[in-house]
């Protein structure tokens, strides 16, 4: 689907037309192509006082090519430097008379961010800080970084990255992961959110471009929109993908599976015996599954008053039920090995709320019960449990929508602009990587920062 409004203010005319009226001005993206700087300019890393990640980070970022630069030796008055990536290390702020520290580093530099740059905050989870002081200026951190992503604008993202305070192999693995996500354009439509990465397991690949080589990947919904973007990111970054859909897909499907070097399962998820049919065939072909991501979903709009029980049966049925189905089977056969990723599309709307959306909405917030109560179930077994929650996403889906309110899920973010399907796939791509193992439990929204459930 395209975003005629984007293509127009791109033009000569629309320029000038978006500056007078001061409407909307859609920033063009930078998304990621294999081959790409880390961070296209230098990164300025600093830290507040006592910090304890700015050491690692900085000595990852030097390992990747970053060109880092030191807030000391940084003169904004003079030197004109800008920057692809501000970084600062929070974890020093044990006081809210320390956030002036916060200040001290982002105010001389806010204007020399380049466009589609990056803000990362580093901090403490607050239930790991030793006083209540300590917490409470941890969890200032989210009003800073979620007010920079509204703000910079031009497509700068600005995320806070919670580390636990006892770290361990693993946790510097996802660490290093997640940094590599989030400078990347791999995160092009994320922004506002909170990342936390706790301890686990976790395993560096050969090659941080093909971060998921070998790694076996179940993707259902993969006929179409976020689905088969997935399957393609997912190839391109080196997993063997077994792409399911319904029957009635059974065409799309064959293209997908086919144009990447993947399988096709025709399976409709609701039917009774499809959990078992599907443990047989991933048994049968790959004797396990690395990776699940639930991505099949369905919508069927009403008014709550207006909905028969079919609509509401469906819903939760597909997008919720058949999740739990499967994972149980698949967990009970022990086909989810140690280091195994489960990833669930939920969506804002189970944050926020719909209007009409009242099954749709009880069935992804239901996705991130799910994932809030198989994380820590399944931390033993090594396998870690997350989800996405998609925003404003170019697809049939959204395409559906009456063109008002189609234009207003649109706009209504810092991006003013809708996500596409690779921006979902890349960020549930970072939480398949076998190197994100310590980040588990967490539920990322991929809306451009959309206002809603905000
Ligand atoms: P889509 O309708 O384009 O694709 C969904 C796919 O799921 C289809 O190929 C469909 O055949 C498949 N599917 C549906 N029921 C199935 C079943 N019973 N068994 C097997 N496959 C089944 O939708 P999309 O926009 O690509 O959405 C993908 C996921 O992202 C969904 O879970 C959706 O709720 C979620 N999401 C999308 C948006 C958006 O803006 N597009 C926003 C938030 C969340």
């Amino acid at each position: 689907m395209t975003d005629r409004y984007a293509s127009f203010v791109r033009s000569g005319a629309g320029r000038t037309l978006v500056k007078r009226l001061g409407l909307p001005d859609p920033p063009r993206l930078r998304r990621h192509t294999p081959g790409d700087p880390l961070a296209p300019g230098p990164v300025l890393l600093g830290a507040a006082t006592g910090g304890r990640l700015a050491e690692p980070v900085g000595r990852f970022l030097a390992a990747a090519g970053v060109e880092l630069r030191d807030p000391g030796a940084a003169d904004p008055a003079t030197d004109g430097q800008r920057y692809a990536a501000l970084v600062f290390d929070a974890t020093g702020i044990t006081d809210s008379t320390d956030l002036r520290q916060l200040y001290d580093f982002f105010h001389p530099h806010a204007r020399s961010v380049l466009p589609s740059g990056r803000v990362v905050v580093l901090g403490t989870p607050p239930t790991e800080c030793g006083s209540p002081r300590e917490a409470t200026a941890q969890r200032a951190l989210e009003g800073l970084t979620r007010s920079i992503g509204k703000e910079f604008g031009r497509g700068v993202t600005a995320q806070l990255v919670y580390v636990t305070k006892a770290p361990d192999a693993g946790s510097w693995t996802s660490l290093e992961a997640t940094l590599r996500f989030l400078l990347s354009g791999r995160s092009a439509y994320v922004s506002g959110q909170v990342v936390r990465v706790g301890a686990g397991t976790a395993e560096p690949p050969a090659d941080w471009d093909r971060p998921l080589d070998g790694q076996v990947v179940l993707v259902t919904g993969a006929a179409r929109g976020i689905g088969a973007a997935l399957a393609r990111v997912l190839a391109r970054d080196g997993a063997r993908v077994v792409a399911l859909d319904v029957p009635a897909a059974g065409d799309e499907l064959a293209t997908v599976a086919n144009e990447i070097g993947g399988t096709a399962v025709q399976l409709d998820l609701t039917a009774t015996d499809a959990p078992a049919r599907l443990a047989e065939h991933l048994a049968g072909r790959h004797g396990r599954v690395d990776v699940v991501v639930h991505n099949a979903g369905i919508t069927r709009d009403k008014t709550l008053g207006r909905m028969d029980a079919d609509r509401w049966d469906s819903v939760v049925d597909v997008n919720l039920s058949s999740q739990e189905r499967i994972n149980d089977v698949l967990l009970e056969r022990e086909l989810i090995p140690a280091g195994g990723r489960i990833v669930s599309v939920s969506s804002i709307a189970g944050i926020a709320g719909n209007r009409g959306q009242t099954n749709y909405a009880t069935s992804k917030a239901g996705v991130v019960g799910l994932v809030e109560s198989l994380a820590p179930a399944l931390r033993e077994r090594q396998i870690s449990v997350n989800a996405v929650a998609p925003g404003f996403i170019e697809t049939r889906l959204t395409a559906r929508i009456p063109l008002v309110l189609r234009e207003a899920g649109r706009r209504m973010n810092s991006m003013s602009q809708g996500g596409l399907p690779v921006d979902v796939a890349e960020t549930i791509g970072w939480l398949a990587w076998p190197a994100s193992g310590a980040v588990s439990g967490n539920v990322v929204r991929v809306c451009g920062q959309s206002l809603l459930g905000a």
